[in-house]
C-alpha cells in the first residue's frame, strides 16, 4: 500500500451518473478524504487527474439481499427447479452433512467475487455472523441480519452500528418469514429492530400463500415440512388471509422494513407496501428458479415501492453479481426503464438498507465507491443505460474505491 496522501482526486468518464435523474457526459468526478466533493466541468487546480474514458462510471453496486455464510453450499444444494418445498427439504437434508467444508474460505471467495464485480454494500442475512470478518476484510460493507426462526431460536443481538477502519459493519434484526415465526415474536424483533432496518422474506412462494390461508396442495406440503422440523403449529396465528396482511395486520411494516422477494404480491398489495414506505427486494434469478416467476415491478414502480436487487445466496443463485440480475430484470421487463434497473441496483438498496447518506449515489457528501463501466465510445445519450446493463464481458466492470488508488 502506498503511504501518499489521498489529497484531491478527480476522475473522469465519458459518461457519469451519480444518481437518479443525473447522466452528464465528460465531468469531473472530484474526491476529497474518501468522500465525493462535486460533480464538475472544472475541477480545482490542485486535484490529481485521472481519465478513465469510455465508459460509465456510477455509484458503487448495493446487494440488498443475500446470504454469505451459505456460499461453501455452492454446488452442493439441490438445483432449485421451481418447486419450493421441494427445495427447501433437499436443503435442509444436504446442509449438516457439509457443515465440516470451510465455510469460511468459501465466504471469502464469493465476497471477493462481488467485490470485483463492483458491490460495496450488502444486506447479508446471518445466524452465525460469521461472514462479518471476511466481509471487513475484503472491504465489503455490510448490514448483518440476525435472523430469527421459530418461537425462539436464534435470537438476534441487539443492533449496532461501527465503523470500523473505513468498513461500515451494522448488525440489525431479520425474522425469516411469516410462516416460520408466531406473530408476537415478529411484533418483538420489529421493536428490537428500533431505528434500523427490519428485515423479513415475504411471499415468496404459491406454498407460503396457501398455507397462511389455510388451503392448497402447496400449502400442505410447507406445513408437512414445518411439522417435520419440529415447528408447533398452534404457534402460528395468521391476523390477516395473505402473508401482507398479516404483516399489517401486526404493524411490522413500516419505512424501515425491507420485505424479500414479494413473488406473490398482488398490484393492490403493493399499493400497500408503498404506502408503508416500506421497500422491496427481488432477487431475479433465485426467484425464477424457484418459483418461476418475479414480483410484478411494473406495476410495483408505478405504485411508488422503493425497489432494490439482491442476489439471495449461492444456494439458489451461480454467483453474487449484480449485473446479471440487472440483464434478467431487462430481459423480462422491457419496459421497465433502464434507470429505474440501475437505481434499484445502488439507491434503492441504499435507502432500503438506512444508508443513504453513504451509499447508492455519487451526490456530495457520498463514500467515493463507485464502478466504471467500460463502454464503446461516442455513444448516443439514449444508448448509454442499455448499453451499460448488457451483461459485461471479463474486464468491462472495474471496481474502484477512489480513496486514491483506482
Ligand atoms: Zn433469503
Amino acid at each position: 500500500m502506498s503511504a501518499r496522501p489521498p489529497g484531491i482526486i478527480a476522475y473522469r468518464a465519458a459518461w457519469t451518473w451519480s444518481g437518479p435523474g443525473d447522466l452528464r457526459a465528460g465531468q469531473w468526478l472530484v474526491v476529497e478524504q474518501g468522500r465525493v466533493r462535486e460533480l464538475t466541468d472544472r475541477p480545482p487546480a490542485e486535484a490529481r487527474r485521472i481519465d478513465l474514458g469510455d465508459g460509465l462510471l456510477l455509484p458503487g453496486l448495493v446487494n440488498a439481499h443475500t446470504h454469505l455464510e451459505l456460499s461453501f453450499l455452492h454446488g452442493l444444494a439441490p438445483e432449485p427447479a421451481r418447486d419450493f418445498v421441494g427445495w427447501l427439504e433437499g436443503l435442509v437434508r444436504v446442509r449438516p452433512g457439509h457443515d465440516h467444508l470451510d465455510a469460511t474460505e468459501a465466504t471469502r471467495r464469493a465476497v471477493r467475487q462481488a467485490r470485483e464485480a463492483g458491490t460495496v454494500l450488502a444486506g447479508d442475512i446471518t445466524n452465525t455472523f460469521r461472514a462479518q470478518e471476511p466481509a471487513w476484510e475484503e472491504g465489503l460493507h455490510t448490514v448483518s441480519f440476525g435472523e430469527a426462526i421459530g418461537p425462539k431460536r436464534a435470537q438476534p443481538p441487539e443492533p449496532s452500528l461501527a465503523w470500523r477502519e473505513g468498513v461500515l459493519q451494522v448488525s440489525a434484526v431479520a425474522a425469516h418469514a411469516p410462516y416460520s415465526v408466531p406473530d408476537w415474536r415478529l411484533q418483538a424483533l420489529k421493536r428490537q429492530a428500533g431505528r434500523l432496518p427490519f428485515c423479513i422474506h415475504l411471499a415468496e412462494s404459491q406454498a407460503e400463500v396457501e398455507f397462511v390461508a389455510g388451503q392448497g396442495e402447496q400449502g400442505q406440503r410447507l406445513r408437512q415440512f414445518l411439522l417435520d422440523r419440529g415447528m408447533n403449529l398452534d404457534d402460528l396465528v395468521f391476523h390477516g388471509p395473505r402473508p401482507l396482511a398479516h404483516l399489517l395486520a401486526l404493524g411490522v411494516v413500516d419505512s424501515r422494513s425491507l420485505l424479500v422477494h414479494g413473488v406473490q404480491l398482488t398490484p393492490g398489495e403493493l399499493g400497500q407496501v408503498a404506502a408503508a414506505g416500506a421497500s422491496l427486494c427481488v432477487c431475479p434469478r433465485s426467484n425464477l428458479g424457484l418459483t418461476g416467476a418475479i414480483a410484478p415491478l411494473e406495476a410495483a414502480l408505478a405504485a411508488g415501492v422503493n425497489l432494490c436487487l439482491g442476489t439471495d445466496s449461492l444456494t439458489s443463485a451461480p454467483d453474487l453479481s449484480l449485473w446479471p440480475e440487472m440483464a434478467t430484470l431487462r430481459r423480462l421487463f422491457p419496459d421497465l426503464p433502464p434507470e429505474s434497473v440501475l437505481t434499484m441496483a445502488t439507491l434503492g438498496g441504499a435507502q432500503a438498507l438506512g444508508l443513504a447518506a453513504h451509499f447508492g449515489s455519487l451526490w456530495p457528501g457520498r463514500l467515493a465507491q463507485a464502478v466504471f463501466r467500460a463502454l464503446p465510445g461516442g455513444l448516443a445519450r439514449e444508448a448509454v443505460f442499455d448499453q451499460a446493463l448488457e451483461l459485461p464481458e471479463p474486464g468491462q466492470v472495474q471496481a474502484l474505491d477512489l480513496r486514491g488508488q483506482a
